[in-house]
């Protein structure tokens, strides 16, 4: 009989046991798979927003919607508002919302263009216009009725959460599946001659195993300390590296629960404001290059009001950047291990779901367990530099006169790639040919709503006589607006939503 093989995941936070769960579904009681987690040294614990990505891994690994609603204090998220992005609060309001829904399309016309070459004066936002969900969700209404199926909806959807409750539900999941856990602190790792992990030391003892997976964290024990992959940092083009993070409870337990994360510019950064089920989650991130921690702590008292002078944030460094070689030998990294971009669009699940989905597929069950490491390298590092690009954007298309805000708008901290496509977006729309679906975690929709969003002129005025289709494309323009109004009379309030999944009010 051959033996099985025989996975050790190093760290119980969200990565580890999201890894854990995926693979024990993946792979079957085949291989045996154990995690190593410190209680004493604990999880990062912050990250309240996801992508739709979200919902199939959570369907794949079986946990049901209204359990993961309840046990993860989640509420539902339809995308971002962006606030004074474009420009200071001083020259009149500017927001934009980036919603999870694509602009709608029929087989015959596509509204972008229609929408490019309507009068800029008079036409509504870019997301009002071609979807419902900009309205639905400025409504505080939920994305989907009580009744429909799990995870199903007629509008796409992510979630926020309370992230150490997510790992708590991730590690229920996960040892239902058959994942062994290990309480325990990694003390020392033992690389041989080939540069492979022949054991790590534990305080209870020696662990060894077929693969090794770093699931430990910014601390990046494995591959990292033991193995040195090098890192590679991108602060030179995303430049926030803290974040001063709190909750603040709701003033009227019955009090609206926003549908979306609120992205707010300040002088250096950005803060954000989630609507979670008992409390808003916020943060304000920033560059310590431009600003101090104390003007940090203030711009963040001014977002959270008088109301709240007995909150003490707690705060946290990062960098972005990621491994250039996650994967070496019989280690891989998985999680913040292996890389962190900034906050922003909610990333770091993604990159997680991203990881260990190539891991589940890839995995050599029997030979060299690291046949597949160089094509994950490659897929993961293009995965990551591709979503600088799309952070970038919501940065360096800004007219905000702060020193961060310029430097974001100098060309020589745009990505190369990315001012390429800026250059033709010009002169016509983001479209999926300008992309490799494969590396990619945002679709050339997600561009489009940023760019619009923040005032991106694309000039198609030679080409007017290309779209002809006028009267079909008011049609339905017209036909999102009144459909938007329908389902903002006909969906729930996103609280009673939440209320009802979770039990707290009466069905
Ligand atoms: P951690 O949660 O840090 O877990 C590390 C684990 O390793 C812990 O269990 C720890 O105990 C263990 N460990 C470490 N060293 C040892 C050792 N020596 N021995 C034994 N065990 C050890 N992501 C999103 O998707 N959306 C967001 O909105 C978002 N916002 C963020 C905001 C900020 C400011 C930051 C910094 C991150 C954010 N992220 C977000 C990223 C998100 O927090 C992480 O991707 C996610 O929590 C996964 O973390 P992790 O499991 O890799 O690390």
């Amino acid at each position: 009989m051959t033996r099985g093989r025989h996975i050790l995941i190093v760290g119980g936070g969200t990565a580890g046991w999201l890894t854990a769960a995926y693979l024990a579904k993946a792979l079957g009681t085949s291989v045996r798979i154990t995690l190593l987690e410190s209680p004493e040294i604990g999880i990062i614990g912050v990250g309240e927003g996801t992508f739709p990505t979200i919902r199939d891994t959570l369907r794949f690994l079986g946990i049901e919607e209204k359990s993961f609603v309840r046990e993860a204090a989640a509420t539902f998220k339809q995308g971002v508002r962006f606030v004074g992005w474009q420009a200071t609060s001083a020259e009149g309001p500017h927001g934009y919302f980036h919603p999870f829904e694509p602009p709608f399309y029929t087989d015959k016309t596509s509204l972008v263009p229609y929408w490019l070459l309507q009068d800029e004066a008079g036409r509504p936002p870019f997301a009002e216009a071609v979807t419902i969900q900009n309205r639905v969700a400025e409504a505080k209404r939920a994305p989907k009725q009580p009744g429909e199926g799990d995870f199903a909806g007629p509008l796409n959807y992510a979630y926020h959460f309370d992230a150490v409750r997510l790992a708590r539900v991730l590690a229920d999941r996960a040892r239902q599946l058959g994942v062994e856990r290990i309480e325990g602190r990694l003390q020392d790792v033992v690389v041989d001659e080939r540069g492979r992990i022949e054991r790590v030391q534990t305080d209870g003892g020696v662990l060894t195993a077929d693969l090794f997976i770093d699931c430990t964290g910014f601390r990046a024990e494995l591959i990292g300390r033991a193995l040195r992959s090098p890192f590679r940092s991108v602060k030179h083009q995303l430049f926030t590296d803290r974040a001063l993070t709190c909750k603040l409870p709701y003033d009227r337990a019955d009090a609206p629960i926003e549908s979306y994360t609120v992205a707010t510019a300040h002088e250096a950064g950005w803060i954000w404001d989630i609507g979670l089920a008992g409390a808003r989650g916020i943060g304000c991130v920033y560059s310590s290059r431009y600003i101090d921690d104390d003007r940090a702590a203030a711009i963040l008292a001014g977002h959270l009001g008088p109301g709240a002078r007995d909150v003490t944030p707690r705060s946290l460094a990062f960098e972005s950047g990621w491994r250039t070689t996650p994967w070496i030998g019989n280690c891989v990294a998985v999680g913040l291990a292996g890389g962190f971009l900034e906050p922003l669009e909610s990333t770091g699940v993604v990159l997680i779901e991203a990881a260990v989905g190539m891991i589940a597929e890839l995995f050599p069950r029997q030979g060299p367990v690291d046949l597949p490491a160089c094509r994950f390298n490659e897929l993961m590092v293009a995965r990551y530099a591709n979503i600088v690009n799309f952070l970038k954007l919501h940065y360096c298309l800004s007219r905000r006169p702060e020193p961060f805000w310029r430097d974001n708008a100098d060309p020589a901290t745009i990505p190369e790639r990315l001012g390429e496509l800026l250059e033709q977006w010009r002169y016509r729309p983001p479209s999926r040919f300008d992309f490799m679906l494969e590396v990619e975690s945002f679709a050339f929709f997600n561009y489009q709503y940023i760019l619009y969003g923040m005032g991106f002129r694309t000039d198609l005025a030679e080409g007017r006589d290309g779209f002809p289709d006028t009267a079909e494309a008011q049609r339905l323009f017209a036909r999102i607006k009144t459909f938007g109004e329908r389902a903002t009379r006909d969906l729930p309030s996103h609280r009673a939503l939440v209320e009802q999944l979770t039990g707290t009010r009466a069905a």
